[in-house]
């Protein structure tokens, strides 16, 4: 079996990458997700082991010093990071593996898995971002400000990504994401085996002809 490929999901707060990744969960059975450790608390409805494995400061800084980890950043005051056992074993399987990461994370993995696929998800404007962030209702607005703020930062790496997903209509752009991702398996530089395959066979035929 092919091995899967490592996805790399990132965007703006507000951007509606959760509810993409959801959707591309529930559409199609060659996504697989991996689920996070954070040293953050988990929020009101969140489980341990579905949303994140909750762990102290001094747990996830063993699982660094054992690296455990395939990447992990400290962002607003807490350690995030990907667990690598179950990454490995899902690629293995031929899962395409969906890290929902931020940017710090995601260029651990730029350097380290060069074969990754980095995706950055945005609304169609700045302006929808705020919309999106006030229209959840959850945060006042000195907090959506500091979203906002995180935002102009991240802009600035965006050039680091391989695809843009301009999240306008939800239908449309998982439909988007699912085609970007197929079609980003068959770039050469991620079949190599198959092209000295080919190479070979040619050879081979020369051999008996
Ligand atoms: P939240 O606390 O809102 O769940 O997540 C905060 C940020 O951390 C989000 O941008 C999320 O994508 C990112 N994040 C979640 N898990 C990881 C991880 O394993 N590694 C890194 N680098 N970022 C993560």
């Amino acid at each position: 079996m092919k091995k899967g490929i490592l996805l790399i999901l990132s965007g703006f707060a507000g951007s509606g990458k959760g509810t993409i990744v959801k959707e591309l969960l529930d559409k199609y059975d060659n996504y697989a997700l991996s689920v996070s450790a954070t040293t953050r608390s988990p929020r009101p409805g969140e489980k341990d082991g579905r949303e994140y494995f909750f762990k102290t400061v001094e747990e996830f800084e063993d699982m660094i010093k054992a690296e455990e980890l395939l990447e992990y950043a400290r962002y607003v005051d807490n350690y995030y990071g990907t667990p690598a056992e179950y990454v490995e074993k899902m690629l293995k399987d031929g899962k395409d593996v969906i890290l929902e990461i931020e940017q710090q994370g995601a260029l651990q993995i730029k350097e380290k898995r060069p074969d990754a696929l980095l995706l950055f998800v945005m609304p169609p404007s700045v302006d929808e971002v705020y919309n999106r962030l006030k229209g959840r209702g959850t945060e006042n607005e000195e907090t959506i400000l500091k979203r906002m703020r995180q935002g102009a930062k991240e802009a600035e790496v965006i050039g680091e990504y391989d695809f843009l997903i301009i999240n306008d209509d939800l239908d449309e752009c998982v439909k988007r994401v699912h085609n970007t991702i197929q079609s980003a398996k068959y770039a050469t530089f991620r079949n190599m085996d198959l092209i000295d395959d080919v190479v070979k066979g040619f050879g081979e035929f020369f051999n008996k002809h």
